[in-house]
């Protein structure tokens, strides 16, 4: 009961009871209420184009703009860029690497760029083997030195790269574009990843190196791949008809020509693999037929439909021939 005779009145508050009265606040338009009460009256800030002169506050219109930047907000658009090479010297906006095709700026972004995604880009555009070879050497990411390695051409290079570079996925990407025999045979046998073996033995043109390998590389898939590229006849049926491991056997199979080879293995080949591999090898008509009468002895008839229709009960019918032992059968659908 303090204020029974009379408010002591600080602007809109009482500095003894606190009661507000509804006039003289103090009002702090930024903020939009009063400091003493805060009662809301609403913003309205003092603008100098999109920033209040008082608080600092920014908004999205009247900029003034410098280029791509506003010089009072600093807020970035995409246009009116200043740019410098290949970046905006005022926003830091990089070209699209689509865009560029001067060599000497791809160079620059290849070895100088510190995104090593915008750096893989520009090395995929370029085409100077120099710099390309520096790259393959010298970049701190993997990923661009391999980009760089697929665009060599330099047999030496290359080579020694295959031979002496630490990681798999670059002497990998490097046996890609050898072509040197010596190169590849030499990691095809002593490469100790089996990705570059394999990768070198698919390129490989030596037969008897391609037997080796198909017969004593510790790794199945380096083996498949020196069969695959086996063409001598000789090799191929011993390795269809002598290899222990019957995927091996399989593909071997597929590449013979000798039809008479091929019925034997079809014949005594133990691995159903070894013997579908040899049957799709067949192609002269003659033994496609012998093929189709072995298959009948073994209850597996080439059916032709030759009848069908409904007996006096309703049920469906339908009479099947064999075309090559002429092997007769009805077959019944209930209806
Ligand atoms: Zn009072
Ligand atoms: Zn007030
Ligand atoms: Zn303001
Ligand atoms: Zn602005
Ligand atoms: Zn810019
Ligand atoms: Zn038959």
């Amino acid at each position: 009961m303090a204020c029974l005779f009379g408010h002591k009145w600080n602007g809109c508050k009482c500095e003894r009871c606190g009661k507000v009265r509804n006039e003289q606040h103090d009002w702090n338009l930024c903020k939009g209420r009063c400091t003493r009460c805060h009662r809301v009256c609403g913003e309205q800030h003092d603008w100098d184009g999109c920033k209040c002169r008082h608080c600092g506050k920014t908004r999205n219109e009247q900029h003034d703009w410098d280029g791509c930047k506003c010089k009072r907000c600093n807020k970035k658009r995409d246009e009116q860029h200043k740019w410098n090479g290949y970046k905006c010297s005022y926003c830091g906006k990089k070209s699209r690497i689509g865009d560029i095709t001067d060599q000497s700026i791809l160079a620059d972004i290849s070895k100088n760029d510190a995104d090593w995604l915008f750096r893989i880009a520009a090395t995929a555009k370029l085409t100077d083997q120099s710099i390309l070879t520096e790259i393959a050497y010298t970049d701190t990411n993997d990923y661009v030195r391999k980009s760089a390695v697929r665009k060599l051409t330099d047999q030496s290079i290359l080579t020694d790269i295959v031979k002496n570079d630490k990681e798999e996925m670059i002497r990998e990407a490097a046996i890609a574009n050898l072509t040197d025999q010596n190169a590849l045979a030499y990691a095809a046998q002593n490469d100790k990843a089996n990705s570059v073996r394999k990768a070198a033995a698919g390129k490989l043109t030596n037969q008897s190196l391609l037997e080796k390998i198909a017969q004593n590389d510790n790794d199945e898939y380096v083996r498949r791949e020196a069969i695959r590229m086996l063409t001598d006849q000789t090799v191929l049926a011993n390795i269809a008809k002598q290899h222990m491991r019957s995927s091996l056997r399989a593909i071997a199979a597929s590449k013979i020509i000798d039809q008479p080879l091929l019925m034997e293995i079809i014949k005594h080949d133990a691995d159903e693999e070894v013997r579908v591999a040899a049957a799709k090898a067949i192609t002269d008509p003659i033994y496609k037929k012998e093929l189709l009468t072995l298959l009948c002895d073994h209850g597996i008839h080439q059916w032709v439909e030759t009848d069908s229709g409904r007996d006096p009960w309703g049920d469906c019918y339908t009479d099947i021939k064999c075309e090559i032992c002429g092997k007769e059968e009805t077959m019944w659908l209930p209806t």
